[in-house]
């Protein structure tokens, strides 16, 4: 008997219909991200939907950022539909009859990925932190999708790493040891990467967006034929079990999401200090994998001749990894100022940072540099004294969850970015911001 209706039965598809009203213009997204040239844009950058053209296969209604998008079925359709609705089984064996044969073979290919992978960043042993805090955002997404979390682990003699990972959460951890893999060489740690990928195929793929992260990432994404999300501030999953990957775009004015629908594993990069650091349980186990791969000499054909640390080694500042940053600028007029900075900074458990102008006037070092050619920084504060905003100082520190301005020229630019804005004399209000923190301390 089933086997006649889902014969008989056809899944309505509807057509794509426009919602009067809710356009905003965006651009043609819906025109270019029609299958059959459906749709058409007016004068005023509206869709005009050819409905005999129009197969029903939501990727407009899905692409519009407006929701401004429905699929509409007549009353028939409708019907059918919820008659289709009660019979589950016979409603998912038509859907996969109907859906061609490309997408029946990207289907198939998606479900063969399962996990949700980390890669354990380490230099000499010393493992980035970065890692940790995506095992603690993967635990999130792995849970969500019913998948194990997993890490990578590349290096010569680094399997204490493994172990650490379970601390942090993962379950599996696939280990690479091999002195080939002491220090860190692209094509090498891609080819290592990506042979796990290939065998064990994780569905999910983070990577740290450290130097290092960065050209891993980037170079194991092309190879792996997969999409790419740089500087995620937000991941999740959806509905369909897809990631969400969420990013400042067109210089932060927007927050952009990404889907990479169909193709694995799906990659993104996160900045050290996005996502909180999970806590760390020793008493926590996994199992480790143990991958060995062979390395082409063409791949070692980078030389590592030395590591050169910081000079400063820890007691360097990092910009890049503190929670709150004073940072000052050319209306500091003087090194010696800097110390009004410094006091602030030392009462907020904060650092100090430099626009260009007073790293090139020798008041801060270039490592506190923030900006286009400086550091790129997302702390929970950023205080922004005698700093004017222009464009090359903001692409650095606009991605701060709160910035405040402090500047005697109310139409400074920085005030435009600004969530809390103080026009005056930086020698008057960080000394004063100083004292009352020092005076709530001392009441409580
Ligand atoms: C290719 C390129 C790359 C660059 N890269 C960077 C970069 O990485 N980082 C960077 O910062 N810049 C960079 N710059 C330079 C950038 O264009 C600006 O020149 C620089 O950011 C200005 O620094 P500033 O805001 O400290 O100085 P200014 O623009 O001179 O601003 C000083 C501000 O202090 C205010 N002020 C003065 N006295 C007081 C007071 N007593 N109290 C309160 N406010 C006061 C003034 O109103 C003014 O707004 C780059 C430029 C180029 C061309």
């Amino acid at each position: 008997m089933k086997e006649e209706k889902k014969k008989k039965v056809k899944k309505p598809r509807g057509v794509a219909q426009l919602i009067p009203g809710k356009c905003i213009a965006c651009g043609a997204r819906c025109e270019a991200s029609c299958p059959k040239e459906a749709i058409t844009m007016n004068d005023k950058g509206e869709p005009i939907i050819d409905v005999k053209k129009c197969i029903g296969c939501n990727k407009c209604v899905k692409v519009c950022p407006s929701e401004a998008l429905e699929i509409y079925y007549t009353p028939e359709e409708l019907k059918i539909l919820a008659e289709l609705e009660k019979d589950k089984e016979a409603l998912a064996e038509i859907e996969a009859e109907e859906m061609d044969e490309e997408e029946a073979r990207i289907a198939a290919k998606l479900k063969e990925y399962k996990d949700v992978w980390v890669f354990v960043e380490q230099t000499e042993g010393e493992p980035a932190t970065v890692s940790w805090e995506l095992l603690g955002v993967g635990d999130r997404l792995a849970q969500a999708l019913g998948v194990k979390l997993c890490s990578i682990v590349i290096g010569s003699k680094v399997e204490a790493l493994c172990k650490e990972s379970f601390a942090y959460g993962a379950a599996l951890s696939y280990l690479v040891d091999d002195p080939k893999f002491l220090n860190y060489r692209t094509e090498a740690y891609r080819d290592a990467v990506c042979h796990l990928a290939d065998k064990y195929k994780p569905q999910i793929l983070l990577i740290g967006a450290t130097g290092l992260g960065r050209d891993l990432a980037g170079a194991v994404a092309t190879k792996l034929a997969t999409g790419l999300t740089a500087d995620c501030t937000g991941l999740d999953i959806d509905d369909h079990g897809f990631l969400l990957q969420t990013r400042p775009a067109f210089g932060g004015n927007i927050m952009a999401t990404i889907v990479t629908e169909r193709h694995r594993p799906q990659m993104a990069s996160v900045r050290p200090h996005v996502m909180p650091l999970p806590e760390r349980d020793t008493s926590r186990t996994g199992k480790i994998i143990r991958e060995t791969l062979k390395v082409g000499r063409k791949d070692l054909a980078v030389k590592v001749l030395e590591i050169i640390h910081d000079a400063k080694g820890k007691d360097a500042v990092d910009v890049t990894a503190a929670e709150i940053i004073v940072a000052g600028g050319a209306g500091l007029q003087a090194q010696e100022n800097f110390s009004i900075l410094q006091e602030l900074a030392a009462e907020l458990g904060g650092v100090v940072g430099a626009s260009r102008r007073a790293v090139d006037a020798c008041w801060m070092p270039a490592e506190c540099q923030i900006g286009q050619t400086g550091k790129t920084v997302g702390p929970k504060i950023y205080i922004a004294c005698g700093i004017s905003g222009a464009i090359q100082h903001l692409v650095g520190m606009q991605g701060s969850d709160v910035i405040i301005a402090i500047n005697n020229d109310k139409h400074a630019p920085i005030f435009e970015v600004a969530t809390y804005g103080i026009v005056g004399d930086v020698f008057k209000i960080v000394p004063a911001i100083t004292r009352r923190i020092r005076e709530l301390r001392a009441q409580k």
